[in-house]
C-alpha cells in the first residue's frame, strides 16, 4: 500500500495495481473509493487506518488491475514533487523519470512537452 499526493491536492492510494481516492474521513478510520468508480462503475474501495498504514477492509473492482497506469500517476507524482524540491531542468527530471519507468509505462506517460509543461507549472507554484 502506498500513498501519494493526488493531482487535486488529496491523498491517493496505490494498492495491486488499482488506485484509490480519499473520499471520507471517519473517526477511526478512512474511506478510499477506486478512481474508476465514476467511468466504470466500480464499486471497489478501501476502509485503512487514519494513519493510512493498516488497511483495514476492502470491496472488490468490477475490473483489472491497472499496473501500468498505476505506475505512470506514480512517476507522474514523483516528478511533481521533484520538480518542487530540485532546481533541475525539467528535461533532466523527465528523461530521469522516463529511464526507471518500465517499457509499457514508459508510453503512457505521455508526450514530453505536455509532462514538461506540467512540470514548468509545479515550479512555477
Ligand atoms: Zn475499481
Amino acid at each position: 500500500m502506498e500513498v501519494i499526493p493526488s493531482n487535486k491536492g488529496g491523498q491517493k492510494i496505490l494498492l495491486d495495481g488499482c488506485m484509490y481516492t480519499n473520499t471520507s474521513t471517519r473517526k477511526n478510520h478512512i474511506w478510499w473509493m477506486c478512481v474508476q468508480c465514476c467511468s466504470l462503475h466500480c464499486k471497489g474501495s478501501l476502509k485503512t487506518s487514519l494513519a493510512m498504514d493498516t488497511l483495514v477492509s476492502g470491496a472488490s473492482h468490477n475490473h483489472d488491475p491497472d499496473p501500468t497506469s498505476v505506475c505512470v500517476t506514480k512517476a507522474k507524482a514523483n516528478l511533481k514533487s521533484l520538480a518542487a524540491q530540485t532546481r533541475d531542468k525539467p528535461d533532466h527530471l523527465f528523461a530521469q523519470t522516463l529511464a526507471d519507468l518500465p517499457d509499457d509505462a514508459k508510453l503512457c506517460l505521455g508526450k514530453q512537452d505536455t509532462v514538461k509543461k506540467m512540470i514548468q507549472c509545479k515550479i512555477q507554484d
